[in-house]
């Protein structure tokens, strides 16, 4: 069952507003079981507002409207829509009083606008807005339904989870939806498809696949729609399976995409502390780590190494070998991770140095060259990563690799633990 999303507004079209609005409806209305069919963006005029709906009303059954339902003259959802279905505005006086109670409660009295926002269009359901003055507004023709609702989010968000995904799944028979996340690390994408394409190729087809990739990760979204929510399920979960068996190294979650949050599971599982000495990434692990709550149970710092004389002085690393290999070099970040393990006596530690960009690359090192190095109880790695040239992306890549090489590491004595 097809759902469309109309969002009014001159501020969402100048880039003044972001249209969290859509992205949230969309997100609550998948769950329910719709599919949204299109989200639009349109201005505040009665001829925008009018042919969105007459376009939605002839693709879909559901219209979800937000914004433009206030009190001023720009607002003209409601006229509008009232014109649409040929209602007339009629005084609702349970409206009447929510507004007064509200405006009354701030220390003021109602004016014409106040009073006007009672006036509904008579042809409609009046939906209770709990945490503002304009009201939801519920049409129904031919057994399709559209809603106008506020525009201010956390308005919207009440109204339509208190009454309108109620009432929606009263009217309609809807499916069960499953949008199955598996979020893979260290592979890209290109090379993530390659290595997938006969797994990919015969899954069932009533399972979708989509790759979605960001810096250093790539999600895997398994979807499937069908009346059976607990063999949907079945299904994708055997998938999931023959998945791992492809790419056990790879599958860091299948419910959880923080990799900070799943590192900071792991050490308290073991009872095991981590320190993490920084250099390209600037303390981007440390707030990766650190926006966990409790982190601190297990995570006891960073050195932001970012000169060349911090590196020596705060962590011990040989300034003969700077000068001899540079900072980005094997040899600095073993010393840098050596250091900050030392020095903050903890279990594990992280260290990276590279070239961020977009100048300081050389043909030797060029930029996106990062070395990460990782202690251990039982020793070090080190590893050389290439990426690209985008500053941001490569601090980001970095990071996710680094809490990928601990994450590997974790893996590997698990299995380790599981053998012997
Ligand atoms: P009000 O009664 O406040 O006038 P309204 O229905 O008229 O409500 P708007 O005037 O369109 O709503 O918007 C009110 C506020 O909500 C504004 O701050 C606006 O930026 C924000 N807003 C509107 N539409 C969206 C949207 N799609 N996503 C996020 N915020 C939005
Ligand atoms: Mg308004």
């Amino acid at each position: 069952m097809n759902l469309d999303i109309i969002s009014i507004g001159d501020e969402l079209l100048i880039g003044q507003t972001l249209n969290t609005n859509a992205h949230w409806i969309s997100k609550q209305m998948n769950a329910v079981g719709f599919v949204v069919r299109e989200q639009v963006s349109i201005a505040d005029t009665e001829e925008a507002i009018l042919t969105a709906v007459e376009n939605s009303l002839g693709k879909s059954t559901v219209v979800l409207i937000t914004g433009g339902l206030g009190p001023t003259k720009d607002d003209l959802t409601m006229p509008t829509l009232n014109k649409y279905f040929g209602g007339k505005l009629v005084r609702d006086e349970g409206v009447y009083q929510h507004i007064e109670q509200i405006i009354t409660s701030r220390g003021y009295v109602m004016n014409k606008n106040n009073q006007d926002q009672a006036m509904v269009p008579d042809n409609c359901k009046v939906i209770h807005n709990e945490n503002g003055t304009a009201p939801g507004l519920w049409f129904e023709k031919d057994g399709k339904v559209v809603v106008a609702m506020p525009g201010v989010p956390y308005e919207t968000k009440a109204i339509i989870t208190d009454t309108v995904i109620p009432l929606l799944k009263a009217k309609y028979e809807l499916p069960e939806i499953i949008n199955q996340m598996v979020y893979t690390q260290g592979v890209p994408e290109s090379m993530l498809a390659e290595l997938l394409t006969d797994w990919e190729d015969n899954l069932p087809s009533a399972i979708k696949l989509a790759y979605l990739p960001s810096p250093g990760r790539v999600k895997l979204r398994m979807s499937s729609v069908g009346k059976d929510r607990q063999q949907m399920q079945v299904a994708i979960d055997e998938q999931i399976e023959k998945l791992k068996q492809i790419i056990p190294d790879n599958v860091y979650s299948e419910d959880n995409e923080d990799l900070g949050e799943l590192i900071g599971k792991l050490l308290r599982e073991q009872g095991k502390t981590l320190a993490t000495a920084e250099s390209c990434t600037g303390g981007y692990i440390a707030h990766l780590i650190t926006r966990v709550a409790g982190s601190s149970d297990y995570y006891k710092g960073s050195v932001v190494s970012y000169a060349n004389e911090i590196k020596i002085n705060a962590l011990g690393v040989n300034a003969a070998d700077i000068e001899q290999y540079g900072a980005v070099s094997q040899l600095v970040v073993e010393q840098m991770v050596l250091g900050v393990q030392k020095n903050m006596q903890t279990d594990y530690a992280i260290a990276t140095s590279g070239v961020a960009g977009p100048t300081g690359g050389s043909v030797e090192k060029p930029v996106g060259t990062v070395w990460i190095a990782l202690a251990t109880p039982d020793g070090i790695i080190s590893k050389k990563y290439q990426f690209g040239k985008l500053r941001e992306v490569n601090i980001e890549r970095a990071a996710m690799a680094a809490l990928g090489m601990l994450r590997g590491w974790f893996l590997l004595t698990l299995l380790y633990v599981m053998c012997v």
